[in-house]
């Protein structure tokens, strides 16, 4: 495994593993402080591709000025030891300054989708996130990309980069994957004692809650969003900062829920740390999450 810092040397070690080795590419971008979240991402692409290339590079673009950039937890050491184990062939490691030159000026913005849920509450998010994805996608010119349904809205929103700007990737997207109690796994829970990790729990609860009222007829997206936020405002540690029940597809809010895909995504805090969650409810009955492997 080689760790890989420049760009330009990542561009020239992809160039020659695609055109001159015939191989495919398949690309994980993460921002490190690795868990089975990511690694369930890992192990799909080893599964595809011949050649593995995980990024880990905590984009400052896609965090809000009061946002926790400095304190992200960062373990590069620790991150190449898993992913040492799990035989990925390359990290792309790299700096600030390597990505963000000091006379960058050119941002992606993939308007309207990018101003919903988590762009309503974090302006900039999404256009620092469909950035750092741009330049990754045409660094490395992977065959595949592989993202977490966790981040569903990011999910969407790469989903709708990839198609309007026609870069030549196939974009995958992998169930959540939780603690035992149900908490969805995030870099963030670093931040959470032991006792607020188990309260966590309650934003699984809350929205498994509503998937049942739906699966028993109810279609009203406003008690549904209603019955997610009493639940997780049963712990009273919880402040939720949203509950939004939306066409998974378009964002969209929606009054009556018809025959269509529908998004419930919350976000709650819990002290000062953000977390957010979300499922999946259609006909088809398809669940979007996976107990930890
Ligand atoms: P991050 O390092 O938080 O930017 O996440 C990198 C990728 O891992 C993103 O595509 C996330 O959606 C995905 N991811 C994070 N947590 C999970 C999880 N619990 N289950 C599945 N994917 C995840």
């Amino acid at each position: 495994m080689e760790i890989i810092n420049r760009r330009q040397r990542m561009s020239s070690v992809a160039r020659k593993i695609r055109r001159e080795q015939d191989r495919t590419i398949g690309l994980v971008p993460t921002m490190g402080a690795l868990h089975e979240g990511h690694l369930s991402l890992v192990r799909e692409a080893r599964r595809m591709c011949d050649i593995v290339v995980v990024s880990v590079f905590v984009n400052p673009t896609q965090f809000g000025p009061s946002e926790d950039f400095e304190h992200y937890p960062r373990d590069l050491t620790k991150d190449t030891a898993v992913l040492t184990d799990y035989n990925v062939d390359y990290i792309f490691a790299p700096s600030a300054e390597e990505i963000y030159p000091k006379d960058f000026s050119t941002y992606v913005n993939v308007e309207g989708l990018s101003e919903q849920l988590e762009g309503a509450s974090r302006p900039n998010h999404f256009r620092g996130v469909a950035t750092v994805v741009s330049i990754l996608l045409n660094t490395i010119r992977p065959d595949f990309a592989f993202f977490g349904q966790k981040d569903a809205q990011q999910a969407l929103i790469i989903r709708r980069l990839v198609r309007d700007l026609a870069f030549d990737t196939e974009i995958v997207v992998l169930p959540t994957v939780r603690e035992d109690s149900g908490l969805a796994i995030s870099s963030r829970n670093l931040y959470l004692t032991a006792a607020e990790q188990q309260a966590g729990s309650v934003i699984h609860r809350a929205l498994a809650k509503a998937k049942e009222s739906y699966k028993k007829g109810e279609r009203h997206a406003g008690k549904l969003a209603e019955l997610v936020r009493n639940t997780v405002e049963t712990e009273p540690r919880f402040r939720v900062d949203y509950v939004s029940v939306v066409d998974a597809e378009t964002l969209e809010r929606l009054d009556k829920i018809e025959d269509r895909p529908i998004l419930i995504a919350v976000a709650a805090y819990i002290g000062k740390t953000r977390l957010i969650d979300n499922t999946m409810l259609s006909k088809a009955k398809k669940d979007s999450s996976v107990a930890k492997a």
